[in-house]
């Protein structure tokens, strides 16, 4: 069995260790024998259609956002394709902003995004910064909680009908007003959560292997359980910080 991952902007979309979510993707596909087949997709490059089972790409400050948009959007019609045809996709602070139709940045510029998130971001004063705990049900019937670390000056707004990711149970979220942070349309999150996210929330690198998986064998696969005794700890410790210090100005 084998996953092929396209890292988008590598070089551009890499704050908060968000390269982490890769190595835990690769070790926790490892641990069950799945070949992890690692590509990153950056300025100038095209997506291959079909290519890729899992797409994914990272936060940036505004100034590396201005440089890769116009790229990524040229890159829309690709990416909303593959996504169409099953890949799963897990986009980050920046570039969850980019995913949405245009993020408008602190100097007022509006960078296009791609379209495919049913969202707009404004950028606001006061930056959002602090640890944030999440409740959400990607899997009907199974609740979960979602561990990180948020900071951004972006506000963003879904629109009406759109679904969230997950409800915030403490933090700032999408915007700090409406109680919900992230999107998911299908099998591609977007979510404000750094941390890196994924090796304090593992349960959601599974969903995404899962996901990928899914979509390179055209039925459901399952994963089969492994031990989480450090991640379970990094997630309590996380969840434990939110609920103390997260979402306060
Ligand atoms: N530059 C964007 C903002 O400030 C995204 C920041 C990030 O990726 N952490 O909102």
């Amino acid at each position: 069995m084998k996953i092929v991952v396209a890292h988008l902007y590598p070089d551009y979309l890499n704050i908060y260790a968000d390269r982490g979510n890769m190595a835990v993707l690769e070790r926790r596909a490892a641990w069950r024998g799945i070949d992890f087949d690692y590509r990153t997709l950056s300025v100038g490059d095209t997506p291959a259609p079909g290519e890729a089972d899992l797409y994914y790409v990272g936060g940036g400050q505004d100034r590396e956002q201005a440089l890769i948009a116009p790229d990524l959007a040229d890159k829309g019609a690709a990416l909303v394709e593959a996504v169409a045809g099953g890949a799963a996709l897990l986009a980050v602070c920046g570039g969850y902003q980019l995913l949405g139709r245009f993020y408008r940045d602190r100097s007022g510029a509006e960078l296009p995004g791609v379209g495919f998130f049913p969202l707009h971001t404004v950028a606001g004063e006061k930056r959002m910064i602090g640890d944030v705990l999440l409740e959400c049900e990607l899997a009907p019937g199974e609740p979960r909680t979602l561990a990180g670390f948020e900071n951004h000056a972006g506000r963003t707004f879904l629109d009406p009908g759109a679904e969230p990711l997950g409800r915030v149970v403490a933090g700032f979220g999408n915007n700090g007003e409406d109680g919900v942070e992230g999107c998911r349309v299908g099998r591609a999150v977007g979510t404000y959560l750094h941390g890196p996210l994924l090796p304090r929330n593992p349960w959601l690198a599974d969903w995404l292997i899962a996901q990928a998986l899914s979509r390179r064998a055209g039925e459901p696969v399952e994963l089969e359980p492994i031990a989480e005794d450090f991640e379970s700890q990094a997630h309590r410790v996380a969840a434990e910080r939110a609920r103390t210090r997260g979402g306060r100005f």
